[in-house]
């Protein structure tokens, strides 16, 4: 296969004038060309009047040709295939158990049912069909069903998002591919395979989950929805069963939590039977929303979208007192959420639809924290330096979402109206103290980074910049731990996903929870063999 890169293509052209490049480079005509596809599409805005977009691709040409001269754009290539890896011989006598239907719990039910295992699902919310009713009736009146959230039901934390796909995880193996291919497989826009910055937006994500989850069912695997697991059980330090709902026990000689970095109580569960796991470092802050307008003229010098996407941004700020701040999560044309899962707390993040088409923009700007941050020394300490933040916010908006503007964030006042533009949220809001939230060292660094970030996008700092409060489960609070074969030393356990600290975001969510999955045919034979 031939790959090409560096195909340069002003913003209005047609997907013919990227087949018409290739063949002057070549010196070939359409008709030579067997296969063609786009290998990425980048947007290079460096000089503002020039916009352009630059394309890779690769194609098979029906003749062999031979090329003068020299050619660094043009090279050779084979598209690296994921392969499943070959099944080991042990043997386990019940169905593999999965906790959670997230993104990881998915991708490795995905994996073990393909490959006859038969796994059985335990998600503590509800179908995504329910679950969407119970969010939208959550932002509607503020009555929140703590196991019927935006973070928890099917298809995990990521469900209500801006669907970003991409990572920064390395992928020699294919899988990041392959997690994408199975999205498109099952209703997401092809675009997503070559664009540089994948999203697919939570109109589309819905139903990719629950197509997934029919595919899953139908090769034999298990979904038992609203079943929060709330025991493990073990002996000679091995799981042997799980209790679902307090009540009902199964038998389990395997078990793959993937419950996400809200899952407090099943963490607390793990600590208290002394599964081996660490504090971790994670970050914390504000949602802040800028008019996505301004945001396209930062990035592109033009408001208008006719040939580019919603603009985005990543920026990061090293605060003098040494804390990192950084934008996260960042969401064009997008809507902050009331993202809360647990009562009394309440906790912001972003989506987006498809079209990315709302007015405003807007990303969690947090600042990093250790566990020297945390008051308590024991396990769960950032857990509980996180209920904290989410208890104030819960006070001080009484429920909704609390905001300030950042001028007066500065000058420690209530704001009383919106300065040039409103917000686009999901959830009510009030006006509130946000400086009371965090611990004030967190606030300067905070002013720090919207200061430094504005010589990158003009207006950052607005001082009717909306900040939302507050972003706290920007990543797990913990590691569970694993040895190389994604065991934990409780032997038949299986820490996966982003709330066992080995993930951040839906994508490594689901290639950690393939990498499980093949951990796990890695050691046994398909139930399906068994029987
Ligand atoms: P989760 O997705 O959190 O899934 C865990 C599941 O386990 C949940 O469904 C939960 O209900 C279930 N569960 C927990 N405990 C139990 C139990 N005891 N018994 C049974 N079930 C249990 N990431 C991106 O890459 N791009 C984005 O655009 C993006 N936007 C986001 C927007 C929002 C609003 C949120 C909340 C998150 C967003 N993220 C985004 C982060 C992303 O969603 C997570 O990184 C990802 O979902 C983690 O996947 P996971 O499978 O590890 O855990």
């Amino acid at each position: 296969m031939i790959h090409i890169g560096q195909l340069k293509l002003p913003l209005n052209h047609a997907k013919e004038d990227i087949i018409k490049k290739v063949c002057q480079k070549l010196r070939v005509s359409p008709s030579d060309i067997q296969t063609f596809e786009i290998a990425k599409q980048s947007i290079d805005a460096r000089k503002k009047g020039q916009i352009q977009y630059i394309y890779a691709v690769n194609l098979v040409l029906a003749k062999k040709i031979k090329l003068t001269g020299k050619h660094p754009d043009i090279s050779v290539t084979e598209q690296r295939k994921y392969q499943m890896p070959i099944f080991g011989s042990g043997k386990l006598r019940n169905s593999p158990v999965i906790i959670g239907t997230g993104p990881a719990g998915l991708f490795c039910a995905y994996l073990l049912a393909l490959n006859g295992y038969c796994p059985r699902i335990f998600e503590r919310g509800k179908m995504i069909e329910q679950r969407q009713k119970d969010v939208e009736a959550f932002w509607e009146s503020g009555v929140l069903n703590p196991e019927s959230n935006v973070q928890f039901g099917e298809g995990g934390a990521g469900t209500f998002s801006d669907g970003k796909l991409n990572t920064a995880v390395k992928d020699k193996y294919g899988r990041n591919r392959f997690v994408l291919e199975t999205f498109v497989s099952f209703g997401a826009p092809e675009d997503i395979l070559y664009v540089n910055k994948p999203h697919i937006g939570t109109d589309i994500l819905k139903n990719v989950v629950r197509r997934m989850r029919e595919k899953i069912q139908e090769l034999g695997g298990e979904f038992y929805f609203n079943s929060c697991v709330t025991d493990i059980q073990t002996e000679w330090g091995r799981v042997n069963g799980i209790t679902v709902n307090h009540q009902t026990a199964y038998p389990a000689d395997l078990v793959i939590f993937a419950g996400g970095h809200s899952a407090r109580d099943t963490f607390l569960l793990l600590a208290k039977k002394q599964f081996p796991m660490e504090a971790k470092s994670f970050a914390v802050g504000f949602r802040v929303e800028h008019p996505q307008d301004m945001i396209q003229m930062a990035q592109y010098e033009t408001t208008d979208r006719t040939y580019l996407p919603a603009a985005d941004y990543k920026v990061t700020y090293h605060a003098p007192g040494g804390r990192s701040v950084y934008s996260f999560c960042m969401c064009p044309g997008g809507y902050v959420v009331n993202a809360s899962s647990e009562a009394e707390k309440t906790v912001v993040n972003g989506m987006s639809y498809r079209k990315r088409d709302s007015r405003n923009a807007n990303s969690a700007v947090i600042v990093s924290v250790t566990p020297d941050d945390f008051s308590g020394d024991d396990v769960l300490a950032g857990m509980r330096f996180q209920q904290k933040l989410e208890r104030t916010a819960y006070q001080l908006g009484k429920g909704k979402i609390p905001q300030q503007l950042l001028g007066d964030f500065e000058s420690n006042k209530i704001s009383e109206s919106y300065g040039d533009f409103r917000g686009c949220e999901k959830g009510q809001t009030v006006f509130a103290d946000l400086r009371s939230i965090l611990p004030e060292e967190l606030n300067t660094a905070f002013c720090e980074g919207m200061h430094g970030f504005a010589s990158r996008i003009k207006g950052f700092d607005r001082p009717d910049t909306i900040l939302s409060a507050v972003e706290s489960r920007t990543s797990s609070p913990v590691r569970i731990l694993r040895d190389e074969t994604f065991e934990s030393s409780v032997r038949g356990f299986y820490p996966c996903g982003e709330g066992a600290g080995y993930a951040g975001g839906i994508t490594s969510a689901a290639m950690d929870g393939m990498k499980t999955a093949e951990a796990v045919m890695k050691k046994y034979i398909p139930q399906r063999e068994i029987r």
